[in-house]
Parts: structure tokens; C-alpha cells; sequence
């Protein structure tokens, strides 16, 4: 594993990380916050499987580049910081919007699994497409 950040194939940006996980390649962009994972080809079984789990959005913002690469928004969730995730209605229309966890003072109990915190509505925040970073400073993982 390497600390090295390199140029990001899509946005052309300096602030790309990759790391090998299990012999597969991942990266993500924290420039425009998009991922890329060496097992989503077009025709993999991987992408299929996707498709029928994300979110609208990320299925209109997949994109492939000039190499076969396809990119995706990133959805980042840190446990007692926030989520960061892409929210909007089209390519031309989306934003990433970023949320914090509120800690609960009393925790509830649901399906046997004890909830301590919540997300706070109230700290909902949109950040513009090239500011992702900010996004991720805001809930504090950066
Ligand atoms: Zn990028």
C-alpha cells in the first residue's frame, strides 16, 4: 500500500489514491469524489449487481472513460462522523451532500442491535460537484 497520490483518470485532478485490495484495484478521487474499482468492467457480473442496488443517481452518473473504466460517485459513511453521498435528478443536475451523526442520549434497541447515534437531519449540507473534499472535512473525516 502506497500514500502516494497520483492524477485521477477522470478529472484530471492530483488527488487520486489507489490501493490493491485482495489483488483488485480501488481508487477514489478526492478531488471529484468519484471511485473506481478494477472489478467493474462493463460486462461483469460485479456492474450487474450494482445496477440493481444503487441509488437512481449513481446509476445516471456512471460514467466510462477512453480506457473501459467506469467511474462512480463515491458513498463514503464513517460511524460517529457523518455520510457523504451524491444526491440530484440528472447529470447536469446533482450535487454531494453531506450529513453528521448526532449521538442519542439515551440508545434505542432495534432488532437486537443497540443504535447509539443517528443521522441529524438538521446538519444536512450540499457541497457543488468538484467539492467533495469539503464535503468530507464538514463531517470531519479529513
Ligand atoms: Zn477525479
Amino acid at each position: 500500500m502506497t500514500d502516494k497520490l497520483t492524477n485521477c483518470g477522470r478529472c484530471n485532478g492530483n488527488a487520486f489514491y489507489e490501493q490493491e485490495i485482495n489483488g483488485n484495484k480501488i481508487g477514489l478521487c478526492y478531488d471529484c469524489g468519484y471511485q473506481f474499482s478494477s472489478l467493474m468492467t462493463p460486462d461483469s457480473e460485479f456492474l450487474k449487481e450494482q445496477m440493481e442496488v444503487l441509488p437512481e443517481i449513481y446509476k445516471l452518473l456512471l460514467s466510462e472513460d477512453e480506457n473501459g473504466k467506469i467511474w462512480s460517485p463515491s458513498f463514503t459513511n464513517v460511524p460517529g462522523r457523518g455520510m457523504v453521498y451524491a444526491n440530484g435528478s440528472s447529470r447536469d443536475n446533482w450535487w454531494w451532500e453531506a450529513v453528521k451523526y448526532k449521538k442519542l442520549k439515551v440508545p434505542e434497541v432495534k432488532n437486537h442491535q443497540k443504535i447509539v447515534e443517528k443521522i441529524n437531519p438538521k446538519s444536512m449540507k450540499k457541497f457543488d460537484e468538484m467539492n467533495f473534499l469539503d464535503a468530507l472535512t464538514y463531517i470531519k473525516v479529513i
